[in-house]
């Protein structure tokens, strides 16, 4: 995967394109937002948005009207007004500095994962049909099947009716069933980043989720790493 390193700051740009490279990324490095517009277009974006020549936010608007590549912002603290615009621009995730570079590489697994799920149901689209919006066509996990675009969820053919973060919970592990998804994960994705109330919520909803289900075994509880989703009676083997 060719990834797009947008930042200035060689103190930060080069151990992070070392690091990258070493989890198998191939890193083209710029420092400026100039430079990042002429470079050829990756598969991954890495986009600071302290940069000396442009508003980094201008070159994610940029970016996005050009390619579908996921762009993951890295951003100071305390640059709350320009992570909302940037996501609300069609970046797809980001991380304030510092950070750690496993954090960074799950992130950026999490918006791949993403991206890939929306590039097979784009693919779904027939011929002719290009009025219709790109739309998510239903997921199905064993017994369980999750409509992303009407928010419905069944149970072996039954309606399972969800409160909104209840559906966002079990959206979020069927992205990927059977992986493992962190605590924090799960709070900053489902709930937000800044969630800084009890973690005791995400047991009460992996409860009543599990309840709703008509099972406990669809979501497994890893002890002191988080939860998967599993269908029950598929025994541990491909959950893939
Ligand atoms: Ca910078």
């Amino acid at each position: 995967m060719r990834v797009l390193l947008i930042e200035d700051d060689n103190a930060i740009a080069e151990p992070l394109a070392e690091g990258l490279g070493r989890y198998g990324f191939v890193i083209d490095r710029v420092g400026t937002g100039a430079a990042a517009l002429a470079a050829p277009v990756p598969d991954m974006v890495l986009l600071d948005l302290g940069l000396p020549d442009m508003d980094g936010i201008d070159v994610c608007r940029t970016l996005r009207t050009r390619s579908r590549a996921p762009i993951i912002m890295i951003t100071a603290r305390g640059d709350e007004t320009d992570r909302v615009v940037g996501l609300e621009l069609g970046a797809d995730d980001y991380l304030s500095k510092p950070f750690g570079i496993r954090e960074l590489v799950a992130r950026m697994r999490a918006v791949t994962r993403r991206a890939h799920l929306t590039d097979t149901t784009a693919h779904d689209m027939t011929p002719g049909d290009g009025v219709r919006p790109v739309r998510s066509a239903p997921q199905r996990v064993g017994d369980l099947v999750i409509d992303r675009r009407t928010r419905k969820v069944h149970v072996a053919g039954e309606h399972v009716a969800l409160a909104p973060k209840e559906f966002a919970l079990l959206a979020l592990l069927c992205e990927d069933p059977g992986a493992v998804y962190s605590r924090q994960h799960i709070l900053d994705t489902v709930w937000d980043p800044n969630y800084f109330g009890p973690t005791k919520t995400l047991d009460v909803h992996i409860a009543a989720l599990r309840r709703k289900l008509g099972s406990p075994a669809w979501i497994e509880t890893v002890r002191g790493v988080g939860f998967r989703l599993t269908a029950p009676g598929a025994g541990g083997e491909d959950h893939r």
